[in-house]
């Protein structure tokens, strides 16, 4: 099914009010298994309101709109759509009633402007809203349907999960039914690339990637008949994947590392340069990670580097702060220092200053001790200074999870 959204207020136009409503209704619809081929926004005025319906009308058989349904005289949706529909709007006891009724819940007198909002369509639906004063409406002529919706998100969304998901479920037939998979320590391209050959083969499956500096998400859905298909693909993704799929899109990887630490009983330790605490910050983002992470400290001066963590001068010299082999010294003297199981050296230039020809930019060392066994990573990469430290602790707590 269709629908287009139809968001109705000056404040969103200018940007007043970010229109999160619209983007509640279309991840809702989405999942209910309907399609948002349509969003628009139109300022407070009657004949506004209903040229947009008409346009909304040539993408969508279903139309939803927010706002305006309170008792001021800029809330027009109900005439706007009356406009449109070349329909009657008619006074009705029974709304008047339960918004005097809400008032008196909480013991306030009832302003006179209110009676705006006791008027329904004359064809046309009450949809009761439970958390404000203003009710819902709904109105179906011929193949078109109308859901008019308050502005403010709790009554919206409260309305929405109350009205309009029951009629989309009698509406759809057709179940939609969805996988997420969590991608760490692999690039959006790179992994397309090994996955496009799927594409082909399941013409049913609606495959999507979202991709953030530290993760790529796919998406996949497909309706209730493709049901096998997804079966198929799952298996065959998480095969491909084996070496970079940590879990579905609710998956985080620092908390999954905090989970696999307790469970092992084990204890870690970072000592950052490049990265400037953001590791740390990240592990103990974690709530319960005081079990777990026993320090994290930020030696970003060569000073620091000797006093903190009694790196050798003469290495420090000899290979530059940025190289393997400090971030080899700073996880193994960490482990020294602290007793942790697992330490965590990293070294790098952040930039956008500091590179050379031999050592660029973005050139980041990693190093991983596990109970005395140090794992050395280096990578070069790409971006302004926030990106290549988040890359730099997302390739961390990659490594750290395997
Ligand atoms: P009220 O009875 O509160 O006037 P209403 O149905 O008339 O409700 P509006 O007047 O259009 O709705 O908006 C009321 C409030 O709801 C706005 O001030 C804003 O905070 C919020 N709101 C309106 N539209 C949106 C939207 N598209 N996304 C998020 N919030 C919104
Ligand atoms: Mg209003």
């Amino acid at each position: 099914m269709n629908v287009a959204i139809l968001a109705i207020g000056n404040e969103v136009l200018s940007g007043k009010t970010i229109n999160t409503n619209s983007a509640f209704i279309a991840k809702q619809v989405e999942q209910l298994g309907g399609k948002v081929t349509h969003q628009q926004v139109v300022p407070d005025l009657e004949d506004e309101i209903a040229r947009g319906l008409e346009i909304a009308y040539t993408y969508a058989d279903l139309v939803i709109t927010i706002g305006g349904l309170g008792p001021t005289v800029d809330d027009l949706s109900r005439e706007g759509v009356a406009k449109y529909f070349k329909t009657e709007l008619v006074y009705d006891d029974e709304i008047y009633e339960g918004i005097c009724e809400y008032f008196r819940r909480s013991n306030r007198e009832i302003p006179n402007n209110n009676h705006r909002q006791a008027y329904k369509f004359k064809e046309g639906l009450v949809l009761p809203n439970n958390n404000g004063t203003a009710p819902g409406l709904f109105l179906k002529q011929d193949n078109k349907s109308v859901f008019l919706l308050p502005g403010p998100p709790a009554e919206l969304e409260l309305m929405f999960s109350e009205s309009v998901r029951p009629y989309f479920i009698d509406q759809i037939k057709e179940r939609k039914i969805s996988n997420s998979y969590r991608l760490c320590g692999i690039g959006e391209s790179y992994a397309e690339e090994m996955i496009l050959h799927l594409y082909g083969r399941y013409p049913h499956l609606n495959i999507a990637p979202y991709c953030a500096p530290d993760k790529v998400d796919y998406i996949v859905s497909t309706v209730d008949a493709y049901e096998e298909d997804l079966r198929a693909f799952d298996e065959e993704f998480k095969e491909i994947m084996k070496d970079y799929y940590i879990g579905d899109q609710n998956t985080d990887l620092a908390t999954e590392i905090v989970r696999l630490l307790k469970e092992k009983q084990l204890k870690i330790a970072t000592a950052e340069s490049c990265s400037g605490g953001l590791l740390s910050s990240t592990l103990v983002n974690v709530s319960g990670a005081s079990s777990v992470f026993l320090e994290g400290i930020v030696t970003y001066s060569y000073e620091s580097k000797l006093n903190r963590l009694n790196i050798d001068v003469n290495r420090l010299m000899e290979f530059g702060a940025v190289s393997e082999e400090i971030a080899h010294d700073m996880a193994f003297n960490l482990e020294k220092l602290t007793g942790a199981d697992i330490t965590v050296g990293v070294t790098g230039i952040a930039g956008p200053g500091g590179g050379s020809e031999l050592k660029p930019v973005g050139l980041v060392y990693i190093a991983i001790n596990v109970c005395g066994q140090i794992f050395l990573k280096s990578y070069i990469f790409n971006g302004n200074r926030e990106k290549i430290r988040q890359r730099t602790v997302a390739e961390a707590l990659y490594w750290l999870h395997h």
